[in-house]
């Protein structure tokens, strides 16, 4: 037998581990920095860490009061209600289930390109059909509403990402609202925040108490160093946020990431030192790269190096881990994870050297 026609469907391609690339190269891991993934720098929080620790003994049970604390809490911080955060495994998850509450065979979305892959590969999970706007590296991939509205043709989903994986580019709240209003009622505007810690906008969740088509994505992966655990979630609007109960798997995420969630909510010193370190490392890299960059509001730069696929292999025999762009379109960019300042002095030397040799 056959699975059903996947050919339309494309492998997720992640960046690689550190281990793979170790066992590659002859290496020992610790020889190696990744900035390839975004992760964060200074790992998870110590005290999601503790939370783990505890709750190891207590995964017989299913995670029914932990799903229901850490949606509340989540309610509590955005202030709507418990019923519209949709936690779910990782911001993927939530997308998968936005999806899920929206798209009927045939279907349309919209999403950006270049952008982040899984959005159209969970549109076409679920038997829809997927649609682009294009960002253009002519004005600095600038995401505002024209862009989107002028290749908008009735789709279902239209996905922002702000801010913008691999750019770094934020969307404007204003630009949000007019791209919710001038789309179809039955349009829903999915905004995936996904790096909102590090922006310097208002996140979207505002006007998703306003409006009943916008739908925000965030995730625990990033700025709060989880993305081994799992964690992500949705904000949807009151009017139709009990849809979750009925395509959900019964618990979203389990025993062990709600704990951890809750602990790495209360560990704000640990997010604020993530930012400021972003924070400098993005202008370091700006400064200090002798290529030209694009402003970010990401924790990431992408950086126009020229052949991506070479300097990227380049610098792995460095010892640096970096994206290659060429699967994003973008063959002359590569994107550098905000690292530690030592990691990132490191990674900005070893890519001069690169580029100087060229
Ligand atoms: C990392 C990322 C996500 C979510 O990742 P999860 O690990 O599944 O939470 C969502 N959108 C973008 C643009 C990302 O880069």
């Amino acid at each position: 037998m056959q699975p059903r026609d996947l050919s339309a469907h494309v492998e997720y391609v992640a960046g690689r581990g550190i281990e793979e690339v170790a066992r590659e190269l002859g290496r020992e891991p610790d020889e190696l920095i990744k900035l390839a993934s975004n992760e964060n720098a200074f790992g998870p929080s110590p005290k999601a860490v503790e939370a783990i620790r505890d709750r190891a003994a207590s995964v017989h049970s299913y995670p029914k009061a932990s799903h229901a604390d850490l949606a509340e809490r989540l309610a509590e911080r955005w202030a709507v209600d418990p019923e519209q955060v949709w936690l779910a495994n990782g911001g993927d998850g939530a997308l998968d289930y936005l999806a899920r509450a929206m798209l009927e065979p045939g279907d349309e979305v919209l999403v950006p390109a270049p952008g982040f892959a899984y959005y159209e590969m969970s549109a076409r999970y679920h038997h829809g059909t997927v649609n682009e706007y294009q960002l253009s590296k002519d004005d600095e991939f600038a995401q505002t509403a024209d862009t989107v509205l002028s290749a908008y043709d009735g789709e279902r989903i239209v996905y922002l990402t702000s801010p913008h994986n691999p750019t770094g580019t934020v969307v404007a709240p204003a630009e949000i609202e007019r791209i919710a209003a001038e789309t179809d009622e039955e349009t829903l505007v999915v905004v995936d925040e996904a790096y909102g810690e590090f922006a310097d906008v208002d996140s979207a969740i505002e006007l998703v108490e306003q409006r009943d088509d916008v739908a925000v994505l965030r995730t625990f992966s990033k700025a709060y160093g989880l993305a081994g655990l799992r964690l992500g979630y949705a904000v949807t609007p009151s009017e139709w946020a009990d849809a979750y109960a009925r395509i959900n798997t019964p618990f979203a995420a389990s025993e062990i990431a709600c704990r951890a969630g809750l602990a790495a909510l209360d560990d704000d010193a640990h997010v604020e030192k993530t930012v400021e370190t972003v924070e400098w490392a993005r202008s370091y890299i700006d400064d200090a790269v002798e290529a030209p960059t694009y402003d970010s509001q990401g924790n990431f730069v992408l950086i126009e190096v020229g052949d991506a696929s070479g300097v990227a292999e380049a610098l792995k025999h460095k010892g640096v881990i970096v994206r290659d762009c060429t699967s994003f379109g973008l063959d002359d960019c590569i994107r550098v994870t905000c690292g530690t300042k030592p990691e990132t002095r490191r990674a900005v030397d070893a890519l001069n050297e690169v580029l100087a040799a060229r």
